[in-house]
């Protein structure tokens, strides 16, 4: 599967896990397709499920904002989940769902080959960086593997229901923006 349009066009018609049972809409992924940039989240909540989008509704709306402190927006980045499709009642995706859906978002990478990646939340963390992930703990440090800076944030719908998380996050995002510095330097 060479080309973007083919890997869409198979995750539409994926029917991998019991997730596909559920969906209103195959939520692939959004943005520019060569960003230096990606951001994963989790999965689609109800409604990225129907506009077929990730990070819509008010989540969506808090990452725009997040993006736009350290002079990002959704043109310049590409935005993905773990799975495609939405888990009912918003719950986690199950681990045999998101090795079921994980070789699209593995393809999607080698398509944009992004220079830093940014796991939005604890589901994502622990699946890219390691089964171990502690958000709470970690979130904001730097590991590179295969000459791409990774990192972890809380999820913006975490950052909703808890505001005492934000002024941690307002540092992991310039710690974000100081990455895209650092790593443009070092190519240009
Ligand atoms: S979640 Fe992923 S693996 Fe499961 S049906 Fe949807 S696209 Fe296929």
């Amino acid at each position: 599967m060479s080309s973007w349009a083919e890997l869409e066009q198979a995750c539409k018609e994926c029917t991998a896990c019991g997730l596909c049972q559920g969906r209103t809409n195959v939520v692939f992924g959004v943005g520019k397709k060569d960003a230096d940039v990606l951001f994963i989240g989790e999965g689609p909540g109800e409604q990225e499920d129907l506009q077929g989008e990730p990070f819509v509704g008010p989540a969506g709306k808090l990452l725009d904002d997040m993006l736009s402190i350290i002079d990002l927006d959704r043109s310049k980045v590409y935005i993905a989940n773990i799975v495609k499709c939405r888990p009912p009642h918003n719950r986690d995706p199950e681990e045999e769902e998101q090795e079921a859906c994980i070789g699209y978002l593995r393809k999607q990478v080698a398509l944009i080959q992004p220079k830093i990646i940014v796991c939005l939340g604890r589901i994502a963390a622990k699946k890219i960086l390691y089964p171990e992930y502690r958000i709470t703990k970690e979130h904001g440090s730097w590991v590179c593997r295969n000459g791409i800076w990774m990192t972890a944030i809380y999820h913006p719908s975490a950052l909703l229901r808890d505001l005492s998380k934000r002024p941690e996050t307002f540092e992991d995002l310039l710690g974000i923006r100081d990455k895209i510095q650092y790593v443009k330097a070092n190519v240009d």
